[in-house]
């Protein structure tokens, strides 16, 4: 009589601090011998699924449908002896893709918009509609002046969208709310104010460090404090070098008008994407609440998936995102990866726009509404036949020093216009430094607590300078 032979399938394994409690192999058992453990477990601060094997026939449809790459696994000889308190399972078990087909990028399509009239729009809303032709559905945050109107156009629109808002407890919330859906390779965003802004630092941090997509609209307004909701530029050494602990830059993209608050969040999802990491819009209060004539773009965007998401299905199961690194080399090399990726911001991303700049002796350096004010006294001037020009750093990290430099030659001196305490003066100081440029005299016309610098004192100013040289 022949005897056949019985295949052993392995039943599984599982570190019960690396489950993430989804539940989705609870869902898979045809055996119905998953459950969750009734205590939580002190690692991980969730409560993992137990298997009873005296049930489970080893049929593996539960290691197919763990999302997470260290999570079940068949259970192996390699396991014995294994301590089960594993903290860094990467360096344990190495890189491990749990038999799921490498992932491959599925990409951006555009897709061709109906021409339409301009229309007008609020600087909130008009970045609120830019990011959604831009493909975003997820929106974390809540409502803050002056920056609210984003929240409300995306919580009417997003829903009839197939989108999620949600309104979030508070800033941490928000912010890794963004955290893991960019990690998942969707398209993220918040708008928030000065105050709420200091409070997302943290978890801008982590999406630095775990190379995580998602974009900030900080619409700022007067500090320090609680200040007011007038239209202020104190946040721009925070933006541009203070996000949060450790190394990390994020593009910042200072749109002056709406139809740029429409354009530059557009850009600032692909920009998110490229480079994998946040990028954060700076507007200010006016420029928030302020309408203008806004012309949709040519094509909308239906965004694709990216290769390296934490997206949920077994296409990506072999996906980790983390910004932890126990063993102080490794950190020290993802460091400089993370650098390499700032310069390679700092080349390529510069953005700039120039008034009457070619023959000018005096450069106006300015932006957001104060630069619209700086555009009106460049022309006021050039009517009375000053060489002025207006020079606008619409990058305000990196700072758009490339095309500034050929600009100092023949200029005589600088005025920086800002309201705020000097911020973009001193980002416009450390990019010329860096450079080992010498610039002319610098000058500033600077108003504080909400209140803008005039077309007037912009003018005044200038002709002032005009005076002294002539004298
Ligand atoms: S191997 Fe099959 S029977 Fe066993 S726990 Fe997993 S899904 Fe259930
Ligand atoms: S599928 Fe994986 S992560 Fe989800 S509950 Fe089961 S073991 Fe935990």
């Amino acid at each position: 009589m022949a005897t056949a032979q019985t295949k052993v399938r392995p039943k599984p394994f599982l570190f019960p601090q690396l489950c993430k409690a989804c539940g989705r192999c609870i869902d898979a058992c045809p055996k119905h011998c998953i459950e969750f453990a009734t205590e939580i477990d002190p690692q991980s601060g969730l409560t993992p699924i137990v298997v009873h094997e005296d049930v489970c026939n080893g049929c593996g449809l539960c290691f197919d449908a763990c999302p997470e790459p260290y999570g079940l696994m068949p259970r192996t000889a390699d396991f014995e002896g294994v301590d089960m308190v594993v903290s860094d399972p990467y360096t344990t078990f190495g890189a491990r893709t749990h038999g799921a087909p490498q992932a491959e990028d599925i990409p951006d399509r555009p897709v061709p918009l109906p021409a339409v009239e301009p229309m007008v729009l609020k600087g909130n809303y008009a970045a609120a509609v830019g990011a959604m032709l831009a493909g975003c559905r997820h929106f974390f945050g809540y409502p803050i002046t002056p920056s609210t109107e984003g929240a409300e156009l995306m919580a009417k629109v997003l829903p009839e969208m197939h989108g999620v808002f949600v309104q979030a407890v508070s800033e941490v919330a928000t912010v890794n709310m963004m955290y893991g859906c960019g990690g998942a390779g969707l398209r993220c965003m918040t708008f928030t104010s000065s105050p709420g802004f200091s409070l997302m630092l943290e978890g801008i941090s982590y999406m630095v460090g775990a190379e995580v997509p998602g974009v900030f609209v900080n619409v700022m307004r007067g500090g320090p404090g609680l200040g007011n909701i007038g239209p202020e530029q104190a946040d721009i050494s925070l933006m541009c070098r203070g996000l949060g602990h450790g190394n990390t830059h994020a593009i910042v993209l200072a749109p002056s008008t709406p139809q740029e608050m429409l354009d530059l969040t557009m850009e600032a999802f692909a920009l998110a994407f490229r480079y994998r990491n946040p990028v954060v819009i700076a507007g200010d209060g006016y420029l928030g609440q302020v309408s203008g004539r806004v012309t949709l773009p040519t094509h909308l965007v239906q965004p694709g998936i990216p290769a390296w998401a934490v997206y949920g299905d077994a296409m990506h199961r072999g996906n980790l995102i983390t910004s932890i690194y126990i063993v102080e080399a490794d950190l020290e090399l993802h460091n400089e990866k993370l650098n390499r990726k700032f310069a390679d911001m700092e080349a390529a991303e510069q953005r700039s726009a120039c008034l009457e700049c070619d023959d000018a002796e005096w450069l106006v350096i300015a932006t957001n509404t104060p630069g619209r004010m700086a555009g009106g006294a460049v022309q006021q001037l050039r009517a009375e036949g000053v060489k002025a020009g207006l020079f606008r750093p619409i990058t305000l990290w990196p700072f758009p020093v490339d095309a500034l430099v050929p600009l100092l030659e023949r200029a005589r001196g600088i005025v920086v216009v800002e309201a705020g305490p000097g911020q973009l003066e001193d980002e416009l100081r450390l990019a010329l430094s860096k450079r080992g440029t010498m610039p002319p005299p610098i000058h500033a016309v600077r108003r504080h607590g909400g209140v803008l610098p005039s077309l007037a004192e912009i003018v005044e100013r200038v002709r002032g300078l005009t005076e002294v040289s002539h004298g």
